[in-house]
């Protein structure tokens, strides 16, 4: 790791790539099947079982033998049910009503779907003939003995869960969530169910961060709000550092009373970065603090984030969240990026990359799909409104030159997949 540089300026990029080395993968631990959505695998799975376990239908209909289907009907001499697998084997020259699932019947090799059929006291006639096979799910068509399905690091979805399930792995090894603490540090802070007085306003970073560290698959632990008060803040900083990240807002920039840097500095932490050439945003301290209990020592991340409620909000999708899921050991840490149009004019800022936080709408154009940017009118960093129903961030490179509407620029997709 390079020496770490106070107070160098850097591109975002480069305060990604500084994070990213000192985020470590957890540990890992064993979770129930059904709290196993969004974690990311510490084994490999292999199926240990034919799926189907048997040959079985897939259709409601008759088993039949192929060769005894013609112009006449035959009897039919029972029903197998799902669950209910037939105790003697199909006689020639006789069907039986099979349903879907069911195990198929010694000497049957096809299924005639229910459709084709026209059965009447006890015969059936049918009106195709079928291809032997046809309509049987083979044994072990979709998983045999032996087959690598989930290779450790896969993040567990619906799909993989209900492979698990069909598999009996109902206890998964899995890695840890990362545990942040959530900091707002602030005099004029107050909490959501208290009236602010002359000078106060509510604390809504910290809510909006849980909402955000629980997204990124992080479990958040809000932290009593901390004054601009150096005693207090010692105290609480130490708390706060149980965890195995901490995000803090507020107290980084170079007001009189932003101590968080100092008290972080008094705890024995290494700086890495200390501002980010960003907008919003800016004043960005991330550090590493080692903490010691006992014989044992850890590693705890904190990234102190700005303030204001957007900038607090965007520096979190770009720092945090990568950091969270790289901890977690997701082999997707990043959100997908793509090229959008402007769907309005956009003024740079004439030094910082702009994280313009937009909607995106999609629309077929005659030359195919076309997904436009609407940035949002509210840019303002103290701005909530900036943040609600963000489809994605735009990145306005600096400069002096209005970019036009229809111009193409990157974006970061915040949202589940397109529009
Ligand atoms: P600071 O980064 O401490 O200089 O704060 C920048 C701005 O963000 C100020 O206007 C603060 O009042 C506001 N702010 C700081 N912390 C919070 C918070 N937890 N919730 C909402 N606004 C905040
Ligand atoms: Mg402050």
């Amino acid at each position: 790791m390079e020496t770490p540089q106070n107070d160098a300026l850097r591109t975002p990029t480069e305060a990604l790539q500084v994070i990213l080395a000192h985020a470590e993968r957890l540990g890992t631990q064993s979770v129930l099947l059904p709290q196993a959505l969004g974690r990311v695998l510490a084994e490999d799975i292999q199926s240990d079982r034919l799926l189907p376990p048997w040959d079985n239908s897939a259709m409601d209909g008759y088993a039949v033998r192929s060769q005894d289907i013609g112009a006449a009907p035959l009897p039919v001499c029972g029903t197998i049910a799902a669950g209910h697998p037939a105790t003697e084997a199909l006689a020639p020259g006789t069907v039986l009503r099979i349903m879907t699932g069911a195990p198929m019947p010694l000497g049957a090799d096809a299924v005639i779907m229910r459709e084709d059929a026209d059965e009447q006291d006890g015969q059936v006639r049918f009106s195709r003939v079928p291809v032997p096979s046809q309509h049987i799910r083979r044994a072990g068509e979709d998983l045999r003995p032996g087959d690598q399905m989930l290779p450790r690091g896969t993040t567990l979805g619906p799909g993989e869960i209900g492979l698990c399930a069909a598999l009996g792995r109902l206890v998964l090894h899995v890695t840890k969530k990362p545990l942040v603490s959530v900091v707002a540090t602030g005099d004029e802070l107050v909490p959501p169910d208290r009236l602010p007085e002359a000078g106060q306003i509510v604390n809504s970073n910290s809510y909006a961060l849980a909402a955000q560290i629980a997204e990124a698959g992080g479990e958040a632990r809000l932290v009593p709000i901390v004054p601009d008060d150096p005693v207090v803040m010692r105290a609480a900083f130490a708390d706060a550092l149980t965890a195995d990240v901490v995000v803090s807002t507020g107290g980084v920039s170079v007001g009189q009373f932003d101590y968080v840097r100092q008290i972080l500095r008094e705890l024995g932490a290494v700086e890495c970065v200390a501002k980010v050439a960003m907008k919003p945003g800016k004043p960005i301290s991330v550090s590493v603090l080692t903490v010691r209990c006992g014989a044992v020592e850890r590693r705890v991340l904190w990234l102190g984030l700005p303030g204001n409620p957007a900038s607090s909000m965007v520096s979190f999708e770009l720092f945090v969240r990568p950091a969270l899921r790289a901890m977690a050991g997701h082999a997707q840490i990043a959100r997908p990026e793509l090229w959008v149009t402007l769907a309005r004019e956009v003024t740079p800022d004439r030094q910082r990359l702009h994280f313009a936080r937009a909607r995106l709408v999609r629309r077929e154009e005659p030359h195919g799909l076309v997904l436009w940017a609407e940035p949002l009118a509210h840019q303002g960093s103290g701005m909530l409104r900036s943040m609600l129903a963000v489809s994605a961030l735009l990145h306005i490179p600096p400069g002096t030159q209005v970019l036009p509407a229809g111009t193409q620029v990157r974006a970061t997709l915040l949202c589940q997949g397109l529009p």
